[in-house]
């Protein structure tokens, strides 16, 4: 089934990712009808005309039935999230995204919808496979027995399972893609929901701004993670709805980096050394994570390639330039 064969709806469209997805299937053709975020439109990060940009807020019922009217594929990237700092510190916040995804999937019975996306995390994977920094790949079926990220990662498995259970039981067409660290221009880079690439990219344009050049850095740095450029996910996320991968699978980068050797990259972008200092009583999530990417490789013939260097790069621009 393909995008362009029917009618599109995003949602979280104010954000990063939701941002970049409605120019990405707009830019390629694609009849992308509305946008909807909770955000006022000067906080979305971008906002396409020709499209019904909506104010809703998605964890209402009524406001599904709204949102959902007259599309054939929804994306559900709508939630309440940010990176370690904040899903550490709000996970009731994070858990009461279940009423967007639940409201959401009823108003798509109700309304017929042809395919559901919903974006799931790495944060749904077991922590207890995730506790050495020269981490094993995460298989899909690494999620269980259930030990995901306290609040956030459980609200993601939760959905994940309502979303298997819908299409199993009312026969609506879901397809799930579990995002890995996604980064990229036009996203959060300060306010308390960054994550570490734009965070690190931050701090070190701010070093070499103020001249005190010295950075901290969350935990021992030690901490290993793959990080996906935004090009990458958008791409992945459009052929996973057009596929017949019926479970969650897994959309990431598999090139391993420590936090470390994040900032030894964002150094040499910027031209510069800086003094660590490190926090290790800062949230830092677990010690280890990697996509294992057989699935995707298997189903889509496909997987992200982007460099880490690259993707660092103009990002680093970006943040650079605001
Ligand atoms: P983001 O915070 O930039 O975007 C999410 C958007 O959802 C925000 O604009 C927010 O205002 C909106 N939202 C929150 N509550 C809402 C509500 N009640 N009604 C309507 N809109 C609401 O985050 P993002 O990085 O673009 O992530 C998009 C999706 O991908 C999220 O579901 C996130 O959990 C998932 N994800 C992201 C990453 C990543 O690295 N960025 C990794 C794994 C999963």
């Amino acid at each position: 089934m393909q995008l362009r064969d029917g009618k599109v709806a995003v949602f979280g469209a104010g954000g990063f990712i939701g941002g970049h997805l409605v120019k990405y299937l707009r830019d390629k053709g694609v009849d992308v009808i509305r946008a909807v975020d909770i955000k006022p439109f000067r906080d979305w990060y971008q906002k396409s005309e020709g499209v019904e940009n909506l104010l809703l807020d998605l964890q209402t019922k009524e406001a599904c039935r709204r949102a959902v009217q007259g599309a054939d594929f929804v994306f559900n990237l709508a939630a309440d999230m940010g990176g370690m700092g904040f899903i550490e510190n709000n996970k009731a916040l994070c858990m009461l995204s279940v009423l967007i995804n639940t409201h959401l999937l009823i108003a798509s019975k109700e309304a017929g919808i042809k395919r559901f996306f919903f974006s799931s995390s790495a944060c749904v994977y077991n922590a207890d496979k995730q506790k050495d920094a020269a981490v094993t790949p995460l298989r899909e079926e690494d999620a269980y027995p259930a030990l995901p990220e306290d609040g956030y990662g459980w609200e993601k498995l939760f959905s994940e399972r309502m979303c298997r259970h819908f299409e199993e039981d009312f026969g609506l067409e879901t397809r799930i893609a579990r995002y890995h660290n996604v980064y990229g221009p036009l996203g959060t880079y300060t306010g308390g929901r960054e994550k570490a690439p734009a965070a690190i990219c931050r701090k070190v344009i701010e070093a070499k701004r103020s001249g005190i050049h010295e950075i901290e850095i969350w935990g021992d740095g030690k901490q290993t993670r793959s990080f996906t450029y935004i090009d990458d996910c958008l791409k992945g996320t459009e052929m996973i709805i057009e596929s017949d991968i019926h479970e969650p699978i897994n959309l990431g980068s598999s090139e391993l980096v420590t936090i470390n050797g994040l900032v030894d990259i964002v150094e040499e972008i910027a031209g510069l050394k800086l003094r660590r200092k490190y926090k290790l009583d800062a949230p830092r999530g677990v010690n280890g994570r990697n996509s294992d990417n057989t699935n995707i490789r298997e189903y889509l013939s496909w997987e992200p390639s982007i460099r880490l260097r690259d993707g660092m790069e103009k990002t680093y621009r970006w943040i650079e330039k605001q």
